[in-house]
């Protein structure tokens, strides 16, 4: 913009100098040209007035006389008188030896008897020429001869365009230069403002405010503005991160306090189940057992909600040196009873260490391992693998279940997201969302391969560490 303002302001100011300065050059040129034609139209009347012709010879005879040329000249104007043969007659003594050209003018003159008015150049000098017959509107008779130089007045001519052309270019240039610095001093608060807006942006920070020292003009309405709107847009923000507040606080409240009751009701279910179980009729049975589901639902949503509370409250997990081989082992042995009619494998050895938080990263597994069990289906395979390589370590839960299509395959992972398909089996939704969140805190990402109809694969790539010398030890 301050390129722009300048560039502007710079080619009106040129234009309008070209225009004065043109102006001015062609209407000197012009006056110049005209007081000279005047000049050697005079001199040449002056000297056919003093020019005298008729019966002036010795005899009697018709005869003209000239007058003395040197009487009508001046330093730059010449004279000189030709017969009607072009013969020259008289000369101004500033004429040395030398003759003025005898022109078309002048030939055209003799022969019509009527003046001619030409710019000629001679020896690379410019001259206006006149040639008046001596005796006017007779053809054939003498002619006289006016040349005006034109040196003087050339060269006051190029003198001028000089001085003009420099006073051209010394105005664009200091204006321009002028221009520039108003443009910066202009746009600097604009551009401070810019400044303190990205910086907002980026910092997030919406307690800063745009510094404006200056009149209250445009710019100082804009800032004031500017200002104005993040005072209501941090007012709107705390109001609403403390509503968030809030609600995660009641929620890890509410979750935190419907744990022990619920985990009472199951037990307490449990137990009237087992002691009662000889004497119940059948559907008393089947409605206690399916109380007990229930529970147990319960109890599992509200851990996870808790689970997601605290990460909301940005709690971070407390890491140690692990062998994620003994956590995947424990974490398919605790699933082995929800897998029946799966085919469950371990495909790991000891040795595999990473810095984690051994619960968390149980509980991921688990997650994993409880919806391949899920959603495989009976006769299907499901594999926990740990690999190393490459100074990471990789663990992986793989099955031979229904696969997640592409387009699904971001969307799993939000909170309370169920597929379709999924309906009919238990859960919330909360699984992957946890998993996600454990995975970050481990510093890694959960990755997922999938092949529809042919099955899933859930992946988390962890740096290694080195196996510890109490562990090789042993
Ligand atoms: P939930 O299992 O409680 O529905 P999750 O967050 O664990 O919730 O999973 C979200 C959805 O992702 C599931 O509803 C299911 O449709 C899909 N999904 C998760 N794991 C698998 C898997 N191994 N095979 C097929 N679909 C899966």
């Amino acid at each position: 913009m301050r390129f722009r303002l300048t560039l502007w302001y710079s080619l009106v100011l040129a234009v309008t100098l070209l225009a004065v300065e043109g102006g001015i050059y062609f209407f000197l040129r012009r006056s110049l040209e005209e007081s000279a034609r005047q000049t050697v139209v005079e001199r040449g009347e002056k000297v056919a007035q003093a020019t005298v012709s008729g019966p002036l010879g010795p005899r009697g005879e018709f005869a003209v006389l000239l007058p003395r040329m040197d009487v009508f000249t001046s330093p730059d104007l010449f004279i000189q008188a030709v017969d009607a043969f072009g013969a020259v007659v008289a000369r101004s003594e500033n004429l040395g030896r030398s003759s003025l050209p005898l022109t078309k003018g002048t030939k055209a003159a003799i022969r019509s008897g009527k003046a001619a008015m030409e710019r000629i150049t001679v020896n690379g000098e410019e001259l206006f020429l006149y040639s008046r017959p001596m005796f006017p509107d007779v053809e054939g008779t003498g002619v006289i001869q006016v040349a005006l130089s034109l040196k003087r007045q050339n060269e006051f001519l190029s003198r001028l365009r000089l001085l003009f052309l420099a006073g051209f270019l010394l105005a664009v240039l200091s204006a321009s230069g002028l221009g520039a610095f108003l443009a910066r001093q202009a746009l600097l608060p604009i551009k401070r403002m810019t400044e303190t807006a990205r910086e907002i942006g980026m910092s997030g920070d919406l307690r800063r405010r745009v510094e404006y020292r200056g009149p209250q003009d445009e710019l100082g309405e804009l800032a004031s503005t500017f200002n104005e709107m993040l005072s209501r847009l941090e007012a709107a923000h705390r109001r609403l991160e403390s509503t968030l507040e809030g609600q995660k606080r009641f929620v890890a409240d509410a979750s935190h306090e419907l744990r022990n009751p619920l985990a009472a009701i199951r037990l307490n279910l449990l137990s009237l189940l087992n002691r009662l179980h000889p004497r119940l009729e059948p559907e008393e049975r089947e409605l206690l057992a399916s109380l007990t589901r229930e529970a147990e639902r319960l109890s599992r949503l509200v851990a996870d909600l808790l689970t997601l509370a605290r990460a909301d409250a940005g709690l971070g997990l407390d890491l140690s040196p692990l062998d994620l081989h003994e956590v995947a082992r424990e974490a398919l042995e605790q699933s082995r009873i929800l897998g029946e009619g799966l085919e469950m494998e371990l495909l790991s050895s000891p040795g595999k260490w990473v810095l984690g938080n051994r619960d968390y990263l149980k509980q991921f597994l688990l997650i994993l391992l409880d919806n391949a069990i899920k959603y495989t289906p009976r006769g299907g395979r499901v594999e926990v693998e740990v690999e190393s390589g490459n100074g990471e370590v990789v663990v992986g839960v793989r099955d031979t279940g229904p696969g997640i299509p592409p387009e699904e395959r971001e969307r799993i992972f939000e909170r309370f997201y169920r597929r379709e398909e999924a309906r009919p089996k238990p859960g919330a939704g909360l699984g992957l969302a946890i998993a996600r969140w454990i995975a970050d805190q481990h510093g890694g990402r959960l990755e997922l391969e999938s092949w529809p109809g042919q099955g899933s694969l859930f992946r988390l790539r962890l740096k290694a560490l080195p196996v510890p010398a109490e562990a090789r030890a042993s």
